[in-house]
């Protein structure tokens, strides 16, 4: 019985999943479409005017291009390649990525609390975009103009402490900001596929619950804690990976190595 509920559920979230990205994606393809028919007309009357429309479209395929890409980080397309990695040492390798991405009038510091030499187990790539989606957030959240703070620490937590965590060790990753913060309704639904309050064209909704995804995937966690404009923290928790650790003395790669 309640499988079958399931199940109905599911299918549920599947077909407003697929319908929203057509949607979504329907709109970015006219966009394209309109911005070369308008170009082609003025092509030869108005060439500043034909590029302004081609510079439209290429914006379009730009968010098509992205859209895609964060489907596709959704889907398992993408091999997951799990190494060990040392989260701080990853988030620092950023630095000129968040620089560029955030823009001027965002100070960006990074913080090593305590143990946070710890390892993880993971995909440098997702865990790199994971960063990058919450930085985002957070540009958004202070409008370009704030300080923006990454914390890594080494954390041991109760089962049950922070969302449905397993107890154990973790690194947990926090990003937080000076933003407008979040209200308790807007906390209960973030996570949701296609949830967003920015418009059209600027949000897809799919930023948090990709984080999510690819946390509980590595068996991990996602905190929230907001206060409507004081700003939030967005911390991710990643189960310690303690095995590598101690590399053969003779073997530089012995911690990156090991089978899965
Ligand atoms: P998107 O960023 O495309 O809207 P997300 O899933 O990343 O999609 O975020 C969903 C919504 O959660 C955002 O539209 C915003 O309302 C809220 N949100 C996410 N991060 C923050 C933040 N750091 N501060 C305030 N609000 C946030």
């Amino acid at each position: 019985q309640e499988s079958k509920l399931r199940q109905v559920q599911k299918m549920e979230a599947v077909g407003q999943l697929t319908g929203g990205i057509a949607h979504d994606f329907n709109n970015m393809l006219a966009v394209v479409l309109g911005g070369l028919e308008l170009a082609k007309r003025q092509i030869d009357g108005d060439p500043a005017a034909a590029r302004r429309h081609i510079d439209n479209a290429a914006d379009g395929a730009n968010r098509a291009a992205a859209l895609t890409r964060q489907l596709l980080a959704f889907s398992r397309e993408e091999a997951l390649r799990s190494e060990p990695l040392e989260p701080v040492a990853l988030v620092k390798g950023m630095s000129d990525l968040l620089d560029r991405t955030l823009g001027d009038g965002i100070k960006v510091t990074v913080n090593a609390a305590n143990d946070a030499a710890w390892l993880v187990r993971s995909d440098r790539h997702q865990l790199e975009n994971a960063v990058l989606n919450l930085a985002v957030n957070a540009r958004d959240a202070m409008n370009g103009r704030g300080q923006l703070t990454i914390t890594a620490a080494a954390e041991t937590l109760a089962e049950g402490a922070v969302g449905t965590c397993r107890a154990g060790e973790y690194v947990a990753l926090s990003v937080t900001d000076t933003g407008c913060g979040m209200t308790p309704e807007l906390l209960e639904r973030v996570f949701e596929p296609f949830f967003t309050t920015k418009p059209a064209g600027k949000g897809t909704g799919l930023g948090l619950s990709q984080v999510f995804a690819f946390v509980r995937q590595a068996e991990g966690e996602v905190g929230l804690r907001s206060e409507v404009g004081r700003g939030t923290t967005v911390t991710i928790y990643l189960p310690r990976y303690a095995d590598g650790t101690v590399a053969e003395p003779h073997s530089e790669n012995a911690a990156i190595d090991l089978p899965d």
